[in-house]
């Protein structure tokens, strides 16, 4: 049995689920997590998981919970983030297999190896003859630790992109970033004064967007004052793209909901496809609106809103300061591991259900014993599932030590 001791970076569903399968390994894990326990999740925790808990969960994680005694969600069950986190997430990261082995509010800042430049050793396992050092900070200080092994499960949601035009910060965006949400604010809920009787642009054609529209709707549906634009780059007839037969039915019904409101003029949903956003300008002789300049993807034609509050769900990004003196091997479009990022490329299927995950080879890259797992390998692409990341886990994990 090896006592190797791992460092997993991120304490979302698949570093928890990692540190669980180290421990089985005989393996020595520390889970460094920035806040608490699923801290990004807890974000957009009152929306509701498209994939049933059995997809979100790990055979392990089941096991262990309900041979300790605790009641499971059913199978089936589609839960809400925040749901997931309490139900399932919190009480396996407090299992007593855990104990000692969760680091809480401390950000893994740097990693590198002891005695190794990032440029010594290119490409070959003798890099592994040195340990990894981790930078990491709580409450303002700094620390040292070390690890045979590195496991970077820290995601992606919080590393938002851009909302201008070719994914550049519009002009602007800077000054009004106070205004602007990347993610998804708890509209019917604690967000609901931000909202309610305001003029909110929503930017994008992804799930979330989808979210966030028909929240204002619902919202606009109560108070008439409330209006809502919602731009997308692709000129195409609906906003969302439908997925054949999808058997996420959570996920059906979101995106024919949104698409239908788009193409509805009594929706209360101003829907302009085929633009970008040009700037943005915080206007004090209206109100304090923000001006938005929108120029044509087709014709470079410009057009202006004036709105409240603004909700780019442009995608996130994975922050790869963390491992720059690593040698690490990253796609050039995804940012993703390289392996991965060419496995996924070959991928034709629009559904990320029917992915899998590709095979450990893919997996590693030219650092020995590092490795990106969960939505982080999958760079800035946003079809990564739990589901994914669980079988990652059983790959990776069987190999350390
Ligand atoms: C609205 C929404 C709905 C979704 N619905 C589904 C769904 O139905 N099914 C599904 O499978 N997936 C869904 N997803 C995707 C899902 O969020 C991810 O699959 C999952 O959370 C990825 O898990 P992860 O552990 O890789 O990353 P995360 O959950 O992002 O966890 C990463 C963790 O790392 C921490 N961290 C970040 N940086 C550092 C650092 N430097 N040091 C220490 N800790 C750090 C973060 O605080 C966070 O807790 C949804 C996402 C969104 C936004």
């Amino acid at each position: 049995m090896s006592h190797s001791e791992v460092a997993i970076l991120g304490g979302g569903p698949i570093g928890v689920e990692a540190a669980l399968a180290c421990v089985e390994r005989g393996l020595l894990p520390t889970i460094y997590e920035r806040e608490a326990i699923g801290g990004n999740i807890q974000k957009w925790g009152h929306v509701r998981l498209f994939s049933p808990f059995c997809l979100s969960s790990s055979v392990r994680g089941r096991r262990i919970l309900a041979t300790a005694g605790h009641l499971l969600p059913d199978d089936d069950s589609l839960l809400t983030g925040n749901e997931f986190l309490d139900q399932y997430l919190k009480p396996l990261a407090a299992l007593p297999e855990l104990a000692g082995c969760v680091i809480e509010n401390t950000s893994v800042l740097k990693i590198g190896r002891e005695d190794q430049l990032k440029g010594d050793n290119i490409g070959s396992d003798k890099r592994a003859a040195s340990r990894f050092r981790l930078l990491h900070e709580a409450g303002g200080k700094q620390t040292i630790a070390t690890a045979d092994f590195v496991l970077d499960c820290t995601g992606t949601f919080g590393n938002h992109n851009w909302l201008g035009s070719g994914g550049l910060p519009c002009l602007g965006e800077d000054v009004v970033s106070g205004r602007i949400h990347y993610d998804l604010p708890d509209i019917s809920g604690e967000d609901r004064d931000e909202f309610v009787g305001k003029r909110t642009l929503v930017i994008g054609s992804g799930y979330s967007s989808a979210t966030n529209v028909v929240a204002l709707a619902e919202l606009s549906e109560s108070d008439s004052a409330t209006q809502i634009d919602w731009v997308t780059r692709s000129p195409a007839d609906f906003p969302i793209a439908l997925i054949d037969n999808d058997i996420l039915t959570e996920r059906d019904e979101l995106t024919q909901r949104a698409n239908r409101l788009a193409n509805d003029s009594q929706s209360g949903v101003n829907w302009i496809p085929g633009y970008v956003v040009e700037s943005l300008r915080l206007t004090q002789e209206s109100n304090d609106q923000i001006e938005v300049t929108l120029s044509s993807v087709e014709d470079g034609q410009r057009r202006t809103l004036m709105v409240d509050r603004i909700i780019a769900n442009v995608g996130f990004r994975p922050d790869r300061s963390i491992y720059e003196e690593l040698q690490v091997h990253e796609c050039y479009a995804t940012q993703g591991p390289m392996k991965l990022a060419a496995a996924l490329l070959g991928e034709t299927s629009a559904d990320c259900l029917t992915q899998t995950s590709h095979g450990l080879q893919t997996l590693q890259n030219p650092e020995p014993n590092f490795y990106i797992l969960g939505a982080k390998s999958y760079g800035r692409s946003s079809k990564f599932l739990i589901k994914i990341g669980l079988e990652q886990i059983e790959r990776v994990v069987l190999g350390l030590g």
